[in-house]
């Protein structure tokens, strides 16, 4: 079958969503069966997400080959159930360097290099390789930024051209901003945005748009209105309790049966796909249970930056038909002489996330401390497997100065350091330990009995680790070493064996899917539960 193609294209601002938008639509073609999978432009000319800042930008997604991504990705994994590549990212740096490179190459002899036609051609085969590689019924194109951008400008250009010679479906999303005092929703910044999209030469063929409360009939005729549409191809994407709920918001206005019929694509729903999404739906809005789960980092606001571990605890929650609060701690404030430890008060678990730099640090180590001395259930996720060897190490086989080399370089007991490897890198993009590793666990251990297997696999991103040196001590202290690389060299998964405490240096977040929950956080938010109810 010919693949056929979706372009979702953002105006009025960013930040309105269109990851889920994206996700959702994906989830729809996945309902009908459909081969689909999405692409995703990000205008900036870093080659990938790696070296950006997570507090400004967000979490820099990892995929299982090595890809540093924009967090989208994230979105598109947890809805689809499916492992995405770094084929399916393209950047603005990634695309100039494509053609820049061949320029060097000599590809372009004789030729102006120009961005029309070979940028834009080049971004349009990227489109299609993905296309044809992956036998898909459909590609859907996500486009970020804003229409009118000059960033995301030759893409756009790009997208128009892919059109001209391949069947393509255009959906708009827009915003209608409720003013607070006159409660009306107004139209006029999408109206704006449909010029912009206008001027590109593109006319969209559907309209989604974000709106606080249900969009007025009145608000979605002059939205068709001015984007030429009929009134049954503007789709409601009012804020919904849970973003797992939009794709059956979405099916509700028959946004899928459009969608197929404007495709060209007939089709009927898989009935047990679609249950299973609705049972977890379901689960994650009505909790039988709660409890809260305290978050010990550093924080600069920005709770983009842990957006997976947030998902992983809203995966666990339904699976167990609970509901898993976060409370954010900040780190710094469990230090030093004014240490606050009551900011842990009330608590059912603990989560220490992974991390890079020193601020904040030996709050965490107090907080850990805390945990296995008052037997909370405690999930160490990379900075958090690190700490965790750091405070054992202090606390319990009397190290007083063990640390990472990462925290302090001089201190006698590295039990945490730089691997081998990792000692001569000096450049910063792409060189950290990343993307999926093997892993071999124990028989007996607390890893073992959550994933129910020996051989598993998670993703990486760091550059420190475990120092074979004091695998001995620890053991012999009491620490359980559950997880090694199959050749036994690195250690992935430490836990203690007196209450639920376990680490990895891996990021199972990463992994975690609404129809897969990561073992770990299910782990975590059970001991939490039943921590709980007992009454401690
Ligand atoms: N900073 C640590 C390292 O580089 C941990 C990284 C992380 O938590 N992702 O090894």
């Amino acid at each position: 079958m010919r693949t056929k193609y979706i372009v979702i294209l953002g105006s009025v601002m960013s930040g309105l969503g269109k990851g889920v938008v994206t996700s959702s639509i994906l989830k729809l073609l996945d309902f009908y069966d459909y081969r689909a999978l999405p692409i995703k432009f990000d205008g900036y000319l870093n080659y990938d997400c790696g070296t950006m800042n997570p507090y400004r930008h967000g979490e820099v997604f990892v995929l299982d080959d090595k890809g540093e991504v924009d967090m989208d990705f994230g979105l598109y994994e947890r809805f689809l159930n499916r492992n995405m590549t770094s084929a399916q990212s393209i950047t603005g740096g990634k695309l100039f360097g494509s053609v820049i490179e061949k320029e060097r190459q000599g590809g372009y002899l004789g030729v102006d290099v120009q961005i029309i036609p070979h940028l834009t051609g080049r971004a349009v085969e990227m489109i299609e390789t993905v296309g044809k590689e992956n036998k898909l019924d459909v590609v859907v194109v996500e486009v970020g930024g804003t229409v009118g951008d000059l960033e995301n400008s030759y893409f756009i250009e790009a997208v128009r051209q892919l059109a001209l010679k391949e069947p393509t479906v255009f959906v708009n999303l827009t915003y209608t901003p409720t003013m607070e005092v006159v409660g009306e929703q107004k139209t006029k910044p999408a109206q704006l945005g449909f010029k912009n999209l206008l001027q590109s030469g593109i006319m969209p063929n559907f309209v989604v748009c974000r709106s606080r409360e249900h969009l007025l009939d009145k608000t979605r005729e002059k939205l068709a209105l001015f984007a030429n549409l009929t009134r049954d191809h503007v789709i409601d994407d009012s804020d919904q309790e849970s973003t797992y709920m939009l794709p059956l918001h979405f099916m509700e206005q028959e946004f899928d049966k459009k969608l197929l019929e404007q495709l060209g694509l007939p089709g009927k729903r898989n009935r047990e796909k679609l249950d299973s999404w609705k049972k977890r739906v379901h689960n994650i809005l009505n909790p039988k249970y709660s409890v809260e789960i305290g978050i010990l980092g550093k924080y600069t606001g920005l709770s983009d930056s842990y957006a997976s571990i947030k998902e992983a605890l809203v995966h666990a929650g339904a699976e167990l038909g609970a509901m898993a609060k976060m409370r954010w701690i900040e780190s710094e404030s469990l230090e030093g002489e004014n240490a606050d430890m009551s900011k842990l008060d009330g608590i059912d678990g603990l989560i220490v996330p992974g991390g890079f730099g020193k601020r904040g640090i030996e709050g965490m180590i107090n907080g850990i401390r805390y945990a296995r001395e008052t037997h909370m259930p405690y999930l160490g996720i990379c900075l958090g497997m690190q700490l965790m060897t750091v405070e054992y190490a202090r606390n319990v086989c009397g190290l007083k100065d063990a640390n990472s080399s990462e925290f302090n370089p001089l201190t006698e007991h590295k039990v945490i350091s730089l691997m081998e490897e990792q000692r001569g890198v000096r450049k910063k993009g792409g060189t950290m330990r990343l993307g999926l590793w093997e892993c071999r666990l124990a028989k007996g251990t607390t890893a073992y009995s959550l994933y129910k297997k020996e051989n598993i696999g998670e993703r990486h991103r760091h550059r420190y680790e475990f120092n074979n040196r004091y695998r001995d001590l620890l053991q012999k202290n009491g620490l359980v070493i559950s997880g090694t690389t199959p050749d036994n060299k690195l250690v992935e998964f430490v836990e203690w064996k007196d209450s639920f405490g376990i680490a990895t240096q891996s990021h199972p977040e990463l992994r975690s899917r609404l129809e897969a929950p990561a073992p770990l956080f299910v782990g975590l938010v059970r001991a939490a539960l039943e921590r709980k109810s007992s009454g401690k």
